[in-house]
């Protein structure tokens, strides 16, 4: 049956920005795959292996549902770890999965240690550092007891990772914050390993990070929003392009967001459109009805100011985003038929809509607004 919209994954984007990232990275420098929210709405069933053919053999979830998606989408072919929630319930299925996962608090590693001794098995940790995000990890005067809980009990506590997460990376106003935390972060790092700890893997980078302050690679990173072919703000594009003296946006994003026109009608100068009065046509007009709404993922603050395309043009979304339909005004084009493509996210002809021309008001709409595409939308891979 014919959903409301449709998404494609673009198996060609998704190769070219993996190269884009690996030559940035280096050859030694782990891509952690970041699909937590359903891989930023991708959908974790379809992304998920076609990451793995892109090259990528490591992805991080926030929690053990995720994880164990991820799990079966790759049967097993690649290395998972949780960045975030893990219920003691669970700490056993991520042990025995060999699952990695973050631990940020005493009450984490001592529930670890317990299902870890029970199960005869070694947990694969990373220690997570409170380096002024404040939100999860240790803070400095926890390393001592963290160090000696993992160096009394090695064969249950496998410490492969050491790690944390910048407070916004994405942006200049943060900069001295996040210098800080990268100085914190050696410092602590410092302290474990003078007290015997030194995890294999150091990773703190997301996408902007890893972008934009290079000494924030190390060994592993974790990148989300880039590898989507999103920019993680247009300051880290801006910048990146700068310090590259490029012109040229290198990442090209994987997905495209589709519907059909569902019908069209005229209306007359004078009259409202949609619920309310917030569209007044000055002028006859013509409108398309679109199947789209707010319960697809397209956001009510877009009313009156969204914009799709329709055979190659670039249309105003009039009126009120509806729960599943929106109105677009197809007066430029009035020879539009039921049924015509329309791209809500993506290219037509030579004109590409991009999540962050939906709105100028939150530097976040790139995440908030994929990870907000519903999960019972269809996905599909194109070549
Ligand atoms: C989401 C997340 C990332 C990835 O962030 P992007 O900006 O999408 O690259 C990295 N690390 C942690 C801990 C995260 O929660």
């Amino acid at each position: 049956m014919k959903s409301n919209s449709t998404l494609e994954l673009s198996a060609a984007a998704l190769r070219s920005n993996i190269s884009f990232l690996r030559t940035m990275l280096g050859e030694e420098c782990i891509l952690s795959s970041v699909v937590k929210g359903n891989a930023y709405g991708h959908g974790i069933e379809v992304y998920t292996p076609l990451a793995l053919k892109s090259g990528i053999k490591h992805f991080s979830v926030f929690n053990a549902v995720e994880a164990e998606r991820v799990l079966r989408a790759t049967e097993g072919q690649a290395e998972i770890m949780i960045m975030g929630l893990i219920d003691n319930a669970d700490l056993e299925w991520a042990i025995v999965n060999n699952i990695s996962f973050f631990v940020f608090d005493f009450e984490r590693l001592q529930a670890t240690l317990a299902t870890a001794k029970r199960l005869k098995r070694a947990a694969r940790i990373h220690i997570e550092l409170e380096t002024g995000f404040n939100r999860t990890g240790f803070g400095r005067n926890d390393l001592q007891a963290v160090a000696d809980l993992i160096l009394q009990n090695g064969e249950h506590l496998n410490a492969e990772g050491v790690c944390t997460h910048y407070a916004g990376a994405e942006s200049v106003s943060n900069y001295l914050r996040v210098r800080n935390q990268i100085r914190t972060y050696g410092e602590y790092v410092q302290i474990l390993a003078d007290a015997g700890v030194k995890p294999r893997l150091r990773h703190t980078a997301c996408s902007a990070a890893a972008i934009t302050y290079p000494e924030t690679r190390m060994d592993l990173v974790r990148i989300g929003i880039a590898q989507y072919g999103f920019w993680p703000s247009r300051e880290t594009l801006i910048g990146y392009l700068t310090s590259n003296k490029n012109t040229e946006d290198p990442l090209r994003r994987v997905i495209t967001w589709k519907s059909n026109v569902m019908t069209t009608k005229t209306v007359r100068a004078g009259e409202f459109v949609g619920y309310g009065t917030t569209f007044l046509a000055e002028r006859d007009m013509s409108i398309a009805i679109i199947p789209v709404g707010y319960s697809e993922g397209f956001s009510r603050s877009l009313s009156n100011q969204g914009r799709v395309l329709i055979k190659g043009h670039r249309i105003g979304v009039i009126g009120k985003v509806n729960m599943n339909m929106l109105v677009a005004d197809i007066s430029s084009i009035p020879d539009t038929q039921p049924g015509d493509e329309v791209i809500l996210i993506g290219n037509q002809q030579d004109l590409s809509i991009s999540v962050s021309s939906f709105s100028e008001l939150s530097e976040q709409l790139n995440y908030e607004l994929l990870t907000r595409l519903p999960q019972d939308i269809p996905r599909t891979v194109i070549g």
